[in-house]
């Protein structure tokens, strides 16, 4: 088939560009009609080939009705982040230049981006710069990379090769974490095979922070047993971080390995404004965190950290003889570093983020969402919400008319359209959760969103809901 790639990427980008521009203007969350939308995707297979002009059109048309304006600026659901024009582009020509991640040989380009994005994320973040750097599809991926390399030195501690002789038998690994960890960390012990037992939660504070007597006591617990410590930097409520440098300092005090979880939270290293949130950063042993969530790369996109880079890739990475520029090395880059074999060159999105900001743009943004999370807080309350947390970063709890209905409010505001909120439970209420982390919202998107939530909230209680 004669295919004009120029007019069929063009008209792709093109589209794309359209969402982004009208975005701001639509409903953030399309009424769902699932019916219509698996008609419009469904059918047979078609013995025969379509031509790909016709398969983009047919992609567009099906899918419209039910994209939801995660990218635009008053979606605050989750932690969801956006995109930046220049971590967009760069992943269109990622997807077009499609070079296989793996190795050196199969991509130097991808595996130079990746060497130079590591590097600017190391210094932005106050992490070691001898530390390495998988490029993994998030968080989760990242959490599960680091509490492995974990379990292969607190294994090793104890005299056990995990790597050869496995799980079954060995000295049981505890991993200590505040009962506020992310669900992320269990599902890691799950398919890492410690199984959710070997999960021994620790109290948090009333903002959702490690407790440090309970952590001590915790350790002193566990005697000479094997331990891996999983901190939080950005709890995905309140945003609390824990005492990283207290905390870490205990945990190895123990002999324990201490992986820091901070999907969001560890950018907030990267302003001098909320730096101090996350002292002591440099002390642990891996981190995870996202670059699809805080720094506005487009989906799947996190990061493997790793203070023992020899260690990371000894964990990480295979051989084959067919392989070459793989396997542990002193310089282990690209797939020595992820559970990934094959994967997209991520390192270029993140390359132009970076790029695109620069050192002032990150803090900036990081600035820039905790202070419209303040505004939407200070607009919430001064209508008559109630905040309950303290706004230390980019979250907010947010209880505003009948308890009881919290959940039809929620509804309520969904179905309006103006922004997307979502709910959680915290202390054992239910309440609305909002997330800013997109460096597209101003605060004229707090205001109106604010006002949203606040007349939502008015006529579930007059009973319109
Ligand atoms: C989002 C999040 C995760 C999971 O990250 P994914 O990118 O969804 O894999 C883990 N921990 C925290 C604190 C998070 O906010």
């Amino acid at each position: 088939m004669d295919v004009d790639l120029d007019r069929l990427f063009a008209r792709a980008a093109s589209e794309g560009a359209h969402h982004r521009d009208r975005v701001r203007d639509r409903p953030v969350h399309p009424l769902p009609d699932r019916v219509s939308l698996d008609a419009a995707f469904g059918g047979e297979l078609p013995a025969g080939a379509t031509s790909p002009d016709r398969v983009v059109g047919e992609l567009i048309a099906a899918a419209s009705p039910g994209l939801v304006g995660t990218v635009g600026p008053r979606f605050f659901g989750f932690v969801i982040g956006g995109a930046s024009p220049a971590a967009s582009a760069a992943d269109l020509l990622t997807t077009a230049w499609d070079q296989c991640a793996y190795n050196e040989v199969l991509s130097p380009a991808a595996a130079a981006a990746e060497r130079a994005a590591a590097a600017w994320t190391k210094q932005l973040l106050g992490i070691p710069e001898t530390a390495s750097v998988g490029y993994v599809t998030g968080a989760q991926a990242a959490n599960t990379v680091g509490i492995a390399v974990g379990c292969q030195r607190v294994l090793a501690d104890a005299g056990w090769d995990v790597a050869r002789d496995g799980l079954f038998g060995a000295p049981r690994v505890a991993i200590v974490a505040s009962e506020e960890r992310h669900a992320t960390i269990d599902r890691a012990a799950r398919l890492l095979g410690f199984g959710t037992n070997s999960v021994r939660p620790v109290a948090a504070t009333t903002q959702g922070a490690i407790d440090l007597a309970q952590l001590r006591a915790t350790l002193d617990s566990l005697d000479d047993a094997p331990v891996i410590v999983c901190l939080q930097a950005g709890n995905v409520n309140t945003g609390a971080c824990d005492d990283l440098r207290a905390a870490a300092t205990v945990a190895h005090e123990h002999g324990a390995w201490v992986h820091v979880d901070g999907a969001f939270g560890l950018w907030a290293a990267a302003s001098p404004r909320t730096a101090h949130l996350v002292a002591g950063i440099e002390l642990a042993d891996s981190w995870g965190t996202d670059a699809h969530k805080w720094l506005n790369v487009p989906y799947d996109c996190g990061l493997a950290i790793c203070a023992d880079a020899a260690l990371h890739a000894a964990t990480m990475s295979y051989a084959a003889a067919y392989l070459t520029g793989s396997g542990a090395t002193s310089d282990p880059v690209l797939g020595d570093l992820t559970p990934e074999s094959s994967r997209r060159a991520r390192g270029f999105a993140v390359w132009a983020a970076l790029r695109e900001l620069g050192r002032d743009g990150v803090a900036d943004l990081v600035d820039r969402c905790c202070a419209l999370a303040r505004r939407m807080a200070a607009r919430l309350e001064a209508g008559g919400a109630t905040i309950h947390n303290d706004v230390v970063l980019n979250q907010v709890l947010v209880s505003v008319g009948d308890p009881g209905r919290i959940d039809a409010a929620i509804e309520a505001i969904q179905r309006e359209g103006t922004c997307w909120v979502g709910g959680t439970t915290w202390h054992g209420r239910r309440l609305i959760r909002v997330s800013v982390s997109n460096a597209t919202t101003t605060e004229h998107d707090i205001d109106v969103s604010a006002d949203a939530i606040l007349a939502a909230a008015t006529s579930v209680a007059l009973g319109d809901g």
